[in-house]
């Protein structure tokens, strides 16, 4: 069988275009990946026959020159992306066999647009976790071995997303970030991940975890690619009610554009400590690629930034316990045996989530409790508008902000999940994003001493994706990187 795996999006689609093969043999030899790659358990639900039976009907479209934006092109689905038909379970037992009467917005501009979906991948419970070791289906494995040979984590909660991106299986996927579910599992596995301004794309569909910072987004192997799945995601829709009307731009255009003349700034408060060096020789490194692009680079400053985490950690957990209030066996699909209602509720929760689940929902409805929702939960709301504050001055100054992604490369399966403070801490950089709503973008630029992908992180102003697009673009094409995991997981 011909090996698709190295081709990009745009690649694949000028070759679909010219006839050099056909969406079924694309499909053929995806669906074949994906079952090879059955060691990683990236993926939860595998949708083979659905993805066969589709790529005819594209390729019919192909032959009458009748083809769309992504006609025939494998992308693998996020398991908290209800998607009609076709088990949706957010990595929960809770969910374990809800099959959803609708689909989500996002996903549907996907399959209007021709995207074959290849299967559903795996994620942390209900999107919370950095590893991707909190599914109630079992963790994902990196296909990035560090240099020892151990396994690493794919980072979390999109490690599904990244982990069959990384591998070659499908062209893209999506996932949610809601404190950086996206961005940081594509830094630990080499893939482009791209979280859009709070609004751009509807959250119609999607199983939320925190209402005010989710947003669903691509992950990619390269920036252009990002910028075309983004165009077919955004919609205004009118069944979401933060869904913004802003016009979409061409995002694709944007990745070839010059950014000579443009401010990048640089916070002092990332080159702090707890960053391994390998990481911040890129804050040094991007800076040269920058300036040779002919961006100016401006010291600037965050002053609030430091206090992201914890306010992050008291509003996505209050909006979580409320959010997850749902499930409480009558509706949905576990349901606990017992012999009051009472009892039924309780014994359904205890069994159907997972105990990071369970943390989340008792901090969420400890801090909105009479008596400490000022203490805390109006605090971090306080606190929240302060750092949109920081990122409003900043902008006024520079056009887009660089630093690293996460403060270390992906770790070892098991070497974190004891500790959920040392697990929170992987998110230092990414939740302020969400905090203020921006776009952000995470590009792979290079390897630790660990062999392992190091990703850097470009963050826009509020709806401003295509400078994040053109300065991401120049990077790649800067840092050059281009290299692939070993196929370990290959049974030969
Ligand atoms: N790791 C963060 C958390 O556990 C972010 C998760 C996400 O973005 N979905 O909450």
């Amino acid at each position: 069988m011909t090996d698709f795996s190295h081709l990009s999006i745009h690649e694949t689609i000028t070759c679909l275009k010219r006839k050099d093969f056909s969406v079924s043999e694309l499909i053929d030899f995806h669906v074949s990946s994906m079952e090879n790659g059955r060691e990683l358990n990236a993926f939860i639900t595998e949708t083979a026959d659905i993805a066969r039976e589709k790529a005819i009907d594209s390729d019919n479209r192909y032959l009458k020159g009748e083809e769309n934006l992504l006609d025939g092109i494998p992308i693998g689905i996020k398991d908290m992306f209800c998607t009609k038909g076709i088990k949706t379970t957010a990595s929960s037992k809770m969910l374990e066999n809800f099959i959803p009467p609708y689909e989500s917005t996002v996903t549907q501009n996907l399959w209007n647009d021709g995207a074959i979906l290849l299967g559903k991948l795996n994620n942390d419970e209900f999107a919370m976790g950095s590893s991707n070791e909190t599914s109630f289906y079992g963790e994902v494995k990196n296909p990035w071995k560090n240099s020892k040979g151990n396994f690493t984590v794919p980072g979390g909660s999109s490690g599904g997303s990244a982990a069959s991106v990384a591998a070659g299986i499908g062209l893209a996927s999506l996932g949610t970030d809601t404190g950086g579910s996206i961005r940081q599992p594509a830094s630990f596995t080499g893939t482009v991940g791209l979280k859009p301004t709070y609004g751009r794309c509807s959250r119609w569909g999607i199983i939320a975890f925190a209402s005010s910072l989710d947003q669903a987004g691509p992950i990619t192997r390269n920036v252009k690619d990002s910028a075309l799945i983004l165009n077919s995601i955004c919609s205004h829709d009118p069944k979401d009610s933060t869904s913004s009307y802003k016009e979409i731009p061409d995002f694709v255009n944007a990745t070839d554009k010059s950014i000579k003349g443009m401010k990048i700034g640089i916070p002092k408060e990332y080159e702090a400590d707890g960053i391994s060096e390998d990481i911040s020789s890129f804050i040094e490194k991007g800076k040269e690629w920058l300036i040779e692009s002919g961006a100016e680079i401006v010291d600037i400053s965050l002053p609030h930034i430091k206090y992201a985490l914890p306010c992050y950690y008291i509003i996505a957990p209050a909006e979580a316990s409320s959010n997850l209030a749902r499930y409480d066996g009558v509706k949905y699909t576990h349901r606990a045996d017992a012999e009051n209602i009472i009892e039924m509720y309780e014994e359904t929760r205890a069994q159907g989530f997972g105990n990071e689940v369970k943390r989340r929902i008792m901090i969420g409805t400890y801090v909105l409790s009479s008596g400490y929702y000022d203490a805390y939960y109006l605090k971090a709301q306080k606190v929240r508008s302060m750092i949109s504050q920081d990122f409003k001055e900043a902008f006024s100054k520079v056009d887009a902000i660089y630093g690293p992604s996460t403060p270390s490369t992906a770790f070892k399966i098991g070497d974190k999940n004891k500790d959920p403070l040392e697990m929170y801490l992987n998110d230092v950089f990414t939740v302020p994003v969400n905090l203020a709503g921006l776009p952000a973008i995470s590009v792979p630029v290079g390897l630790d001493k660990e062999n392992l992908p190091i990703g850097m992180q470009l963050i826009g102003n509020s709806f401003d994706e295509e400078s994040i697009l053109s300065i991401a673009s120049c990077i790649e094409k800067s840092a050059k990187f281009d290299l692939t995991p070993e196929k370990w997981w290959i049974n030969e």
